[in-house]
């Protein structure tokens, strides 16, 4: 057998049919998007076949003189991007990023304080089945219920009573802009460390859409594979190296700023060898979202994110905070009878994917929730404009006003099959 020629038809066949999928369907899960054909070439290179510990310049094996190129490449796009003078391309994934920052700026057993999982927090932001509600002590802030916003003020008055030493803002499912200035306040009165993870609204934030974390957080972390449009993975930056406050050392008892401590955070904190093919990949989103056309494209995902949100309002449905400032909305599903469960479940009959998710003060399971979330990133890559979310919309009330009658529902399949085929994927 030779390694050029494809023999493994079960896979492949799979692959295929997953493609097909992805091309007939609507795609609404505000975490996912499609990556440029030119960011899958990269992920799937030789570049697989390399072991590159350590960093450009500073690794563990040889042969690493073309790897360092690729990865210095992309460490410098992602700082131009975000206006950063300092990062770490490495992390794995989203929930590896925030990992390596922990291990990197706390010990086992002190206190964090993150955003409520149950109200639109990410699970490495404290939640007990986590890593960080396990190692460390986590207390949360949440939403109000009658605005379904943050209030700044109660996020200070339990960083008063709690004094964790990291606070983490940043959400998966929280539709408005952050005060990254007025949280850094809050940090510093109780002398904590703020951790940014901006891994849904990343691209409209490196774009200038929506408010600025890099100059007021002292660390910030994101995946790269949402708004931001790459491959899946994780990055940490900072907006300036600063000492770290914490006098935390090294195993061999050295004290060092806090770059030489993240980059430990991850290798060899939480992580083995890079995977030098995604940061390849990495690097060719990111020159992608240093584009004026990338500008046009995050944009286009903020307009229509609006006038989804508008356009289920009319319909009668309730948006967590009354709208949107982002990509994403979060659907309250209560009003209409609904569970979040039976919406999944019935849109994917017609082909259009959403996820169930947790609503402020559920009174239903994770497994159940009252909610759904929705997001603009992927259909805007289809090349989905403002019109076509009353479509969208439409497709999504139909469905759901009709989740008993099945052949309603293989009707709109049908329906939104050749609506896609005007936005083609690849
Ligand atoms: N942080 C936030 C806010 C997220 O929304 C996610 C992904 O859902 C993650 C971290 C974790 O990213 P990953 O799935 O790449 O580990």
């Amino acid at each position: 057998t030779t390694l050029t020629s494809l023999h493994d038809v079960q896979i492949f066949n799979l692959i295929d049919k997953e493609r097909q999928r992805q091309e007939h369907g609507i795609e609404l899960i505000a975490s996912e998007n499609f990556t440029s054909e030119q960011v899958m070439r990269a992920a799937g290179s030789v570049l697989t076949n390399k072991y590159a510990e350590g960093l450009p310049a500073k690794r563990y094996y040889g042969g690493c003189e073309v790897v360092d190129e690729i990865e210095q490449l992309a460490i410098d796009r992602l700082k131009e991007l975000f206006g950063a003078t300092w990062a770490n391309v490495q992390p794995h994934s989203g929930a590896q990023a925030n990992a390596a920052v922990m291990l990197a700026v706390l010990n086992p057993g002190d206190k964090i304080l993150g955003f409520d999982l149950s109200h639109g927090g990410h699970l490495t932001h404290g939640s007990p089945v986590n890593f960080s509600g396990k190692l460390y002590q986590p207390s949360f802030y949440g939403v109000e219920p009658e605005t379904g916003l943050i209030d700044w003020n109660k996020v200070e008055a339990k960083a008063q009573a709690e004094k964790p030493k990291l606070i983490i803002c940043g959400a998966s499912a929280y539709s408005r802009d952050w005060d990254y200035a007025r949280l850094r306040q809050i940090a510093d009165s109780v002398g904590a460390l703020l951790l940014a993870d901006i891994s849904h609204p990343a691209g409209l934030i490196a774009k200038g859409l929506l408010n600025d974390p890099i100059q007021h957080c002292h660390i910030v972390t994101s995946t790269t594979h949402k708004t931001l449009r790459g491959p899946r993975g994780g990055v940490i930056m900072m907006g300036k190296d600063f000492e770290n406050p914490f006098g935390h050392k090294t195993p061999k008892g050295e004290l060092k700023p806090m770059s030489a401590l993240l980059d430990g955070g991850v290798f060899p904190g939480t992580q083995g060898g890079p995977l030098e093919h995604i940061i390849a990949a990495k690097a060719v989103a990111f020159h992608e979202a240093l584009s004026d056309d990338y500008l046009a494209y995050v944009q286009q995902v903020k307009a229509n994110a609006s006038v989804m949100a508008k356009a289920f309002l009319d319909k009668g449905y309730q948006i967590i905070s009354g709208g949107t400032d982002n990509h994403l909305m979060l659907i309250d599903l209560r009003s209409k009878g609904l569970t979040g469960k039976l919406a999944e479940n019935t849109l994917i009959k017609a082909d259009i994917t959403i996820n169930k998710n947790m609503v402020p003060f559920d009174d239903k399971s994770p497994f159940v929730t009252s909610g759904m979330r929705v997001g603009t990133a992927a259909i805007t890559t289809r090349g989905m404009k403002e019109n076509d979310m009353l479509q969208v919309v439409d497709f999504i009330d139909e469905v759901l006003m009709n989740h008993d009658n099945d052949t309603k529902l293989a009707a709109v399949r049908g329906a939104v099959n050749s609506f896609m085929t005007k936005f083609p994927l690849y």
